[in-house]
C-alpha cells in the first residue's frame, strides 16, 4: 500500500477522504452545549490540566445557535474557500457521549439529516464516557453513515495520567478501545507531545502503544498553554520548560516512522485558539510546523511506518 503523497510521507487525513468520499470533505464542527465529566465535579472541577475552563473545542460553533444555525454558517464560508464538497459533522467541544442516550439519538439523528451531502459523523468523547448502550446505537447508526470516535489518550505513562489530572487510567481506555473496535467503529486517538515530565523516549512509546490498540486514525498535537488551564495559570506564575518547534519535528518524525502505515494522521499540530494562548508562540505557525515534519522526514527518508516493528526502510 502506499497512500502517501509527494507532499507528505504521512497518511494524511486529506489524502484518506478522497480516496474514500472521492471528493473534497470538509469537517464541520457543531457545538451541542455537552459538557465533561472531568469539569462538571462528576470526577474532577478542574479538567485535564491543559484545558482551558472553557472546555475543548474552542472552534466548534456557538451553543446558543441551533445545529443548523450553526451548520449552515460554518459550510457557507467553506465553501468560499472550496466550492465542491461534502460535509463529516463534528460534534468537538467537551466530552459528546455525556447524556442520556435517547438525548443523543435525536441530537445525532438530527445533525446527520441536516444535509444530504453529509458523508460520516465524528465525535470527540472521553473512554470512560460511552456506556454500553451508547455504543450498541452507535454500532447500529454506523451501518447507516459512518461514525468515527475520536478519544483522547494524551500519553500513555500513567505517571502523566495522574499529574495531568486525566481522571482515567491506561487500562480504562484500552477496555474502551477494544469494545469499540468490536462494534467495527472508526476510532481515532489523540495524543499530546510535550506534557510536563515527559522524554522524548516516553512520547515515542506512546506512539508505539497505539499500533497495539488496532485504531484506524490518530491526532498528535504539541502541548499549548492556555488561559484558564490549571498549567496555563502555573506557567503564567512561574513559567517552566516547553517543548522547542525543532524538538517537536524530531519526535513528530519519529512517532511517524514508528505508526503503522495505514492509521490515518489526523493532525500533526495543535490548533491554539488565539484569544486564550498563552505559549509557546511556533504552536500558532500551524504551515511552519507541517512543512518542517515534511522536510525532517525527507531528510531522514522516513516514511510512516519505515520503522514499524523494526523494519528499515529501503
Ligand atoms: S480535555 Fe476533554 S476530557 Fe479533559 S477536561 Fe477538557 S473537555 Fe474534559
Amino acid at each position: 500500500m502506499n497512500s502517501f503523497t509527494p507532499q507528505h510521507r504521512y497518511y494524511s487525513l486529506d489524502t484518506y477522504l478522497k480516496k474514500r468520499f472521492g471528493t473534497k470533505v470538509f469537517k464541520i464542527p457543531l457545538n451541542a452545549g455537552f459538557t465533561c465529566p472531568n469539569r462538571d465535579g462528576t470526577l474532577s472541577n478542574q479538567g485535564c490540566f491543559f484545558c482551558s475552563a472553557m472546555g475543548s473545542g474552542e472552534y466548534a460553533g456557538n451553543p446558543d445557535e441551533s445545529l443548523e444555525k450553526q451548520f449552515y454558517k460554518i459550510k457557507n464560508k467553506m465553501h468560499e474557500k472550496w466550492p465542491e464538497g461534502k460535509y463529516i459533522i463534528y460534534f468537538q467541544a467537551n466530552t459528546n457521549t455525556y447524556a442520556p442516550l435517547n438525548q443523543l439519538q435525536e441530537l445525532y439523528q438530527a445533525a446527520i439529516s441536516l444535509d444530504p451531502n453529509i458523508v460520516a459523523l465524528s465525535i470527540a468523547t472521553r473512554c470512560d464516557a460511552i456506556c454500553d448502550d451508547t455504543l450498541e446505537y452507535l454500532a447500529a447508526l454506523n451501518k447507516r453513515i459512518p461514525v468515527w470516535l475520536e478519544i483522547g489518550l494524551q500519553s500513555k505513562h500513567e505517571e502523566t495520567m495522574k499529574r495531568l489530572n486525566l481522571g482515567y487510567t491506561l487500562a480504562a481506555f484500552q477496555t474502551a478501545i477494544r469494545k469499540i473496535q468490536q462494534k467495527k467503529i472508526e476510532t481515532v486517538v489523540h495524543i499530546i507531545n510535550g506534557l510536563p515530565g515527559e522524554t522524548k523516549e516516553m512520547m515515542i512509546e506512546t506512539a508505539r502503544f497505539l499500533n497495539t490498540q488496532n485504531i484506524q486514525g490518530v491526532k498528535i498535537h504539541s502541548l499549548y498553554l492556555v488561559k484558564g488551564s490549571v498549567l496555563g495559570e502555573t506557567f503564567i506564575k512561574q513559567p517552566f520548560p516547553l517543548l522547542t518547534l525543532s524538538k517537536y519535528v524530531e519526535i513528530v518524525a519519529e512517532q511517524l516512522a514508528i505508526l503503522q502505515p495505514d492509521i490515518v494522521i489526523h493532525r500533526i499540530n495543535g490548533d491554539p485558539p488565539r484569544d486564550l494562548f498563552i505559549a509557546p508562540q511556533w504552536t500558532l505557525k500551524k504551515f511552519v510546523i507541517m512543512n518542517e515534519i515534511d522536510k525532517k522526514m525527507r531528510q531522514l527518508n522516513y516514511v510512516q511506518g519505515c520503522k514499524y516493528n523494526n523494519k528499515a526502510f529501503h
